[in-house]
Formats: C-alpha cells, structure tokens, sequence
C-alpha cells in the first residue's frame, strides 16, 4: 500500500517551501488510496519546540491536509539506538573524534590539493588505547557509517536516472558525541518501520538520499521511490532561503491568502501542467502526477496568489463566509445582500470591513463643481424607500428625465457622489445597502 510521510521538524513555522513537499507527499497518498503520515523530526531536543509543533499541525488543518497518522521521533529513540547497535555490529559504524576545527582544516587542506573534501576515515585506524586516550580526553565521539564504496543509483521520480560515486561523499555522521541521534539513521528506521513506499522531498536531500540508500540496504529495509523537487527562488530567480522566512503559511494567512489558492498554485508549479484555480482538494489529487514536475528551479512570486484568492472567494456562497461578512460588521439581515455585492470587489477577506464602512457610514463624496446643481436635483428624486435592486434603474432613469443627461455623464457624477470612488461595485447592487441614502428614502 502506498505510505507517504511529511515530515517537517519543529525548529520554526512551516513555510511555502516546506508546503510544496507537504503537499506532493499529501497528493500521492491520496490519488492512490494510501495514507500520509505527519512524522514531526524532533530529534534535537535544544532546537524542537512544542509551540512549533503545534503550529505546524494548525497549519496543516488550515490547509485542509489532514493526516492519517501522527509520529514523534523523540518517541522512538531506542529503534533508533537498535539500528546503531546493529550497525555497529556489522562493522558498517565507527567513532571519529575530529573536532569540527580538525575538520575545517582537513577539507581546506583537500581543497587546496584539487581534491575533494571527503572525511578521510583517518579514525579507521585508531587502535583501541588510541580511541581510549581520546575518549579520556574529548568525551565521546561521532559515530559515522561506513559507506560501500561503489555508485549508488536510483532512478528519480522528477531528476530522472541518478548515479552517485560514494567515495566522493563523506561517511555521514549519524549519532552526535552527545549522544543525539541524527535525522539520516532516524528517518531511514522510521521510512523502513512505517512502511513508507514514497519519499518526496527538496533536491537539497539528494546527497542524503544516497547514504540513506545505503544504510536502508544495511538494515535490510526496503527503498522507497524517490522524488526530489527543484527549490523555490523569488520571481527573478533569486534564491529565496532567506526570505522563507517571511513566507510561512501563518503569515499569508495573516495576509488573507486562501487555502485554496495556495495549494492550487503549489500543486501544479514547477510541473508541465498549468496552474488553475481548483475548487477542492480532491480536484487537485485527481490530475496530480509527480512525475510531470521539473528539475528546474521553480520561480515563486507570492504575489499570484492574490488573483486566485479573489478568484476563489467570488465562487463561494455567503454560507461559506458567513463569519468573516458578521465580523466585518454587517447585520445578518444584510448578510446576503451584501455579499453578492462585495464578493466580485474584493482581493482577500480582510477588504470585507472597508465596503461595510462605505454602506454604514458613506463616503467623502467626490462632487466636482459643475456637478453640484445636478447632485442636488438627483437626490431630490431619490425614490421611496425600501430599496432593491431595481431602485438604482428608477432612479436614474427619473434622474435622466429631469436633467437630460445621459451615459457617463449621468452616471460617474452619482457614482463619485455616493462612493467617493470612480469604480467599484454595481450601483445597482450597493445602493440598496448605502445606510445613510437608506435614511433618506
Ligand atoms: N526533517 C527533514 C527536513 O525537514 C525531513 C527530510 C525528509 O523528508 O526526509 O528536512
């Protein structure tokens, strides 16, 4: 059965970045009847907090994402420790005590010799009084697996064909002096115990990737298949790491960007198909195939997903923001009313409370000089109340017979007059909600 994971660890909010391998992951485990599981990376105990915890998970019910199944890794330490002790007992893990200083130093040494800066493995040939003394004296050391030094290869839902030479990669650390299991053991334990089928994740991953293959077939698991998506950058391409920052999902919808809007743009960029608006989720799972994505970088611009927010709010009935038109301030009464006049002028929600002012309270009106008289004589024949949709038609066409003017002439005035503006809404919808013209009929 098909088994994807999230898995996101707790160290800051989830961002859009972080979205893209949510939701891949999400699609394929739905499309296939499967399941997707929230696995929370909180290995580090000084890094992960609980508040991030909490906030991923809102974020993902935000989102509409829901999980079929949750998994902590701080909960699973002694699997982890059982797959070192195995390890360790095939002769596939060793301790190395470099400091990160030694290191540097190694590598800057390689560098400046043309050569690849690969750990040398120089702790293989510690004898036993030899690892003792540096016990004594540096407190543990890592534990680093030993890798075959052979091509690794595995073919890429999105990069296609890949081969990687392990002997230009370093044996990767896998438990830290402190003891701290490393997220490259944890997440190949937790991949092979779940049963995960499918790993889609950053092409930042890819090296990992490669020494995960090979600690999988150490511990006799199963691989999973594969895919590495292409990184965002900002829309002139310029890398978008450090502003990922400023684009968690908390603070576009902080900004009013839908649900809907954001997992229709993410779904589809970066791959051969185009970027629709889709109504729901499962409209999205439906025409998903990762294997359509591209390799490229993926041009992000945070400001596509205003058009299709406001695209999407004008497809919804009031039932659907029944919450934001009250909070904005408009009696229920007007609730109906008001929505079918606002929904097609507004970007987000959060634009709801302004038109509700302009109703409640009325606008600076715009009367150019020439205009004056022909206010004044408009109003006047303004008709009884209570107003509908038909009122602003009788109106103006008693306005029109009175003064002889016609088209923009009869129009814009009264428009500028009652909005302050020169566009917006049909006259014909918001003057039957315009309180204070209300008060006069
Ligand atoms: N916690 C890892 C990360 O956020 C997970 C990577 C993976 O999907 O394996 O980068």
């Amino acid at each position: 059965m098909t088994t994807t994971r999230f898995a996101p660890s707790p160290t800051g909010y989830i961002h859009v970045g972080n979205l893209r391998t949510a939701l891949m992951n999400y699609l394929i485990a739905r499309k296939a009847g499967g399941t997707f599981i929230l696995r929370i990376d909180d290995t580090d105990p000084e890094r992960s907090k609980e508040e991030y915890v909490d906030a991923i998970k809102q974020d993902m019910e935000w989102l509409g994402l829901h999980w079929d199944r949750i998994e902590r890794q701080s909960e699973r330490l002694d699997r982890y420790a059982d797959a070192a002790d195995k390890l360790r007992e095939m002769g596939r893990f060793y301790e190395a005590f470099e400091t990160p200083t030694e290191l540097d130093l190694k590598r800057k040494k390689q560098l400046n010799m043309g050569k690849p800066p690969v750990y040398d493995r120089a702790a293989l040939n510690l004898s036993d009084a030899e690892k003792e003394k540096l016990r004594a004296e540096r407190g543990n050391g890592v534990w680093r697996f030993k890798l075959d030094h052979e091509r690794i290869d595995w073919t890429d839902g999105i990069l296609g064909d890949i081969s990687i030479d392990a002997a230009s990669v370093s044996d990767p650390v896998l438990i830290r002096g402190d003891g701290q299991v490393l997220y490259t053991i944890a997440s190949v334990v937790d991949d092979t115990e779940m049963g995960v089928t499918d790993v889609v994740r950053g092409s930042d991953h890819v090296t990992n990737t490669a020494t995960q293959i090979q600690i999988i077939e150490a511990l006799g698991g199963q691989c999973p298949r594969f895919a590495h998506h292409s990184l965002l950058t900002g829309p002139q391409g310029e890398a978008l790491s450090k502003r990922l920052g400023t684009l968690a999902l908390r603070d576009l919808r902080e900004q009013g960007v839908q649900p809907m809007a954001l997992l229709s743009l993410m779904a589809r960029l970066g791959s051969s198909d185009p970027v629709e608006l889709r109504s729901d989720i499962a409209e999205l799972i439906e025409g998903f195939d990762v294997n359509r994505f591209g390799a490229a970088p993926t041009k992000f611009d945070v400001q596509d997903l205003f058009p299709l927010t406001a695209k999407h709010l004008q497809s919804l009935p009031l039932a659907d923001v029944a919450d934001a038109v009250a909070d904005a301030g408009v009696p229920a009464e007007l609730a109906e009313s008001f929505w079918e006049m606002a929904r097609e002028n507004i970007t987000t929600l959060g634009d709801l409370k302004g038109w509700w002012e302009l109703c409640r309270d009325g606008a600076e009106p715009l009367i150019a000089d020439e205009d004056r008289e022909f206010i004044e004589e408009a109003i006047a024949l303004l008709p009884e109340g209570p107003f509908d949709g038909e009122t602003w038609g009788t109106w103006t066409k008693a306005v029109k017979e009175a003064t002889g003017r016609k088209g923009k002439g009869l129009f814009m005035p009264l428009r500028k007059a009652l909005t302050g503006m020169e566009r917006g809404p049909e006259m014909a919808t918001l003057l039957p909600l315009l309180q204070v013209i209300r008060a006069r009929g």
